[in-house]
């Protein structure tokens, strides 16, 4: 019997030997069903050992071999592994986690041939003879495959099942028996133009210098292009898409979730007679399956996905897009922690293909890599098209009487704006009604005790819910401390603005768009339709609303209230709120009319506030940039944060003092110089879901260093593996909280 060594999805940083039963052929890569324990898994090979640890009477055997070939091809194999080694992530974990979850759960990769239809004898007689259905759907299919020459693939989207079936009874179509044989995209090239040309934009003086500069790349190449909001990156990456395609290679886009509205996709598909699969939250675990498969046999020629679409294979990958690369989604926060950013940079490294990095508010990385020749800058620094920069003003809320959050000079100033006909925006970052409920006798706050933080108060449902934990409860009658019933509540949410204003503009029609507003699937594309439509005036809205919409009649975008963020401990936060800033500040004058973006504040005087104001956020990211270089922060130095988390409080401060001496000790052993360790502290989010947290943070300037750090700390790492406490090990951490 054969050695066969596998990766397993557990989160015990070590290999499986297994034994094969007979000569049958495997090979790395393959997916195998073993038995665990009392349980089954699901493995992948990931080599053929001479000998094992384990001595060979208690090795088990494989039950089953699920794939004849190696899922992930070589680049992907690859990629992979550098992954795991750099974020000390067991392989298999992350192996698993770049399948679709059908594969992990053993389905097949045979693709299912969609069922193809075709009319009938009887449906075409019935139509020539003038016919008309009394079901308005059944009847514009049968048209529409009537006047198909080919066969007819059953798309859910348009026609549901039932539309079909009820066709179908009734004798008009039938499926048809053909085999399938997917065709590559680059085949059918030749087959027409690749690009809706009246639907192309000339480009203006900045960005054909851009696009031409792309064009003429070959090879590697990461180029981030820093342009303002409105500046037309979109177009930029569709012209240079449009090049890539003629060559027949593929396109990954990667984009933040929010990003990911069908406005985006919908840009794509107006442009290009290609197959396009997007890959988002929405889709169900068979719809995954299927892109993931299209793209890997060179199907579809443009994937556009979130964070984890990074993943995909393709048969010609020839450009990688990461659109607002600044945005934290592409950092995953659990599991094994990867950068999807990075790690794209690495894979066109890999593949040698260029990689675009867009944004209009670059994160300090990123421009840091310009610094160092890593990656090269290309601006777009006015707008295109007609739209102008819009005005910005800072208002003093300093000894202002103040309703639900607003200054009268902002509700004057909306109502200017809404008089003339145009939408305005608010944005707070806060949902609910009201962030604290207290009792006005005795000052006590009312909050979850799992999380000792302050219940939200939410009107609507009458509920108080945490947002970090998620429990709610109903809303107390009385103090809990003095009994008294005067509660009141403090602070403004989106809920509590959504009602202020409908009260003070009643004639107007409000839409708010936060996650409670949005819970219910289609709820945002709804909401977003309606604002596009000009149906609603005012419009409210959390981080949500912030990204990457077009809304060219918003002429007003205010930001209600940004104090809390000015004054935060972690040192990424006023890059953040710059970003932010910018951002939001970007919503407004996107049309043809001049915009205008207020600033509510209690610190005027700001430095931060007055840079972005005054210089905008180039000049704010070289300070930052400066700070952070005087202090040996990121991107100047590399961190690993690792976290406790557990029950008792007191174990877990022991756990991480422990882990702490565990790494002091490998340190001093190897006389290395330079490391920093801060901690072990409590978390700031000391506490979260009944369970206490503590951290240590290691830094060094050398990430060479850290990584042997870690490896040197792997090879202690069982002893830190508990059932009561659990470790999480974050290289390049972007939440300390
Ligand atoms: P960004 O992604 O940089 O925020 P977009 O690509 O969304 O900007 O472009 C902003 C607006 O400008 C869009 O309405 C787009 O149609 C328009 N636009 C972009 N490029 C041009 C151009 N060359 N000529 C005219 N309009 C343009
Ligand atoms: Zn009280
Ligand atoms: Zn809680």
């Amino acid at each position: 019997m054969k050695l066969v060594r596998l990766a397993l999805p557990v989160p015990l940083a070590r290999h499986f030997d297994y034994l094969l039963p007979q000569e049958m052929p495997i090979t790395q890569g393959a997916r195998v069903r073993v038995p665990f324990g009392r349980q089954e898994k699901i493995g992948i090979v990931i080599g053929f050992p001479e000998e094992s640890d384990v001595p060979k009477e208690k090795l088990k055997a494989i039950s089953e071999v699920l794939d004849q070939h190696n899922l992930f091809d070589e680049e992907m194999w690859h990629l992979l592994t550098w992954a795991a080694n750099y974020y000390h992530a067991p392989l298999g974990e992350v192996l698993v986690s770049a399948l679709p979850v059908k594969l992990r759960q053993g389905e097949s990769t045979q693709r299912q041939a969609p069922m193809l239809f075709q009319v009938t004898e009887k449906g075409k007689e019935a139509l020539a003879s003038g016919m008309t259905l009394k079901a308005k759907k059944q009847h514009a299919l049968l048209q529409e495959l009537a006047r198909l020459t080919n066969y007819f693939p059953k798309s859910s989207e348009r026609y549901s099942p039932a539309v079909w079936k009820a066709l179908g009874e009734k004798g008009y179509i039938e499926a048809v028996d053909q085999p399938f044989t997917p065709l590559p995209w680059a085949e059918k090239l030749a087959q027409r133009p690749i690009a809706v040309a009246q639907n192309r934009l000339v480009l203006n003086t900045q960005q054909s210098l851009v696009v031409s500069r792309l064009n003429f790349h070959q090879g590697f190449g990461a180029f981030l292009l820093n342009g303002v909001t409105g500046s037309g990156k979109t177009e930029v990456y569709l012209q240079v898409i449009e090049e890539v395609l003629k060559r027949g290679a593929q396109v990954l886009v990667l984009v933040p979730e929010i990003g990911l509205t069908p406005q985006t996709i919908q840009r794509f598909q107006a442009r290009f007679n290609v197959e396009i699969d997007a890959l988002h939250s929405h889709l169900n675990d068979s719809e995954r399956l299927n892109t993931w498969l299209r793209a890997k046999n060179g199907e579809s020629a443009i994937i556009i996905g979130t964070r984890s679409a990074l993943f995909t294979q393709f048969q010609r990958l020839g450009l990688i897009i990461i659109d607002e690369e600044h945005d934290g989604s592409f950092k995953q926060q659990d599991g094994w922690r990867y950068h999807a950013r990075d790690l794209a940079v690495l894979r066109a490294k890999n593949l040698a293909i260029p990689i675009i990095l867009g944004s209009a508010t670059p994160s300090l990385e990123s421009l840091h890599n310009v610094q160092n020749g890593k990656f090269t800058e290309l601006q777009l620094s006015r707008r295109a098209g007609l739209s102008q920069f819009s005005a910005q003003q800072l208002i003093d809320l300093k000894n202002q009487p103040i309703t639900a959050g607003l200054s009268q000079q902002l509700i004057k100033q909306m109502q200017q704006h809404l008089e003339k006909g145009n939408q305005v925006m608010l944005f707070l970052n806060r949902r609910g009604f009201a962030p604290v409920l207290l009792c006005h006798e005795c000052g006590w706050i009312c909050q979850c005790d799992s999380c000792e933080k302050p219940y939200t108060y939410h009107q609507k449902n009458r509920v108080l819910r945490c947002h970090h934990c998620a429990s709610q409860r109903v809303v107390p009658l009385q103090c809990g401390h003095c009994g008294s019933t005067h509660l009141i509540t403090t602070g403004v949410g989106t809920e509590q603005l959504e009602q202020a204003l409908s009260e003070r503009f009643p004639d107007f029609r409000i839409s708010r768009i936060d996650r409670d507003s949005t819970a219910r699937k289609g709820a945002l594309e709804q909401n977003l339709q309606e604002i596009q439509a000009g149906k609603s005036q005012i419009l409210i809205g959390t981080q949500m609303l912030a990204k990457g919409h077009h809304f060219p009649n918003v002429t007003l975008v205010a930001l209600v209230n940004v104090d809390s963020s000015l004054f935060s401990t972690d040192f990424r936060a006023e890059e953040r709120l710059a970003q932010l800033y910018v951002q939001v500040a970007g919503r407004a004058g996107r049309g043809e009319k001049q915009g205008e973006v207020v600033l509510q504040t209690h610190y005027p005087d700001h430095p931060l506030l007055k840079s972005l104001l005054t210089e905008g956020y180039g000049a704010f990211a070289q300070e930052a940039l400066k700070l952070r270089q005087l202090m040996g922060l990121p991107p100047y130095a590399s961190q690993v944060l690792f976290r406790g988390v557990g029950r008792d409080n007191d174990k877990v401060a022991e756990f991480l003092q422990n882990l702490t001496a565990c790494l002091q000790q490998i340190i001093t052993q190897q006389g290395w110089q330079g490391f920093q360790l801060l901690g072990p502290f409590h978390s700031p989010m000391a506490k979260k879901a009944g369970h206490y947290r503590w951290q240590l943070l290691v830094q060094h300037t050398h990430r060479g260093l850290l990584q042997q750090l870690l490896s040197h700390f792997d090879l202690h790492k069982a002893q830190f593996l508990r059932n009561n406490i659990r470790l999480t090990v974050d290289i390049d951490p972007q939440d300390l909280g």
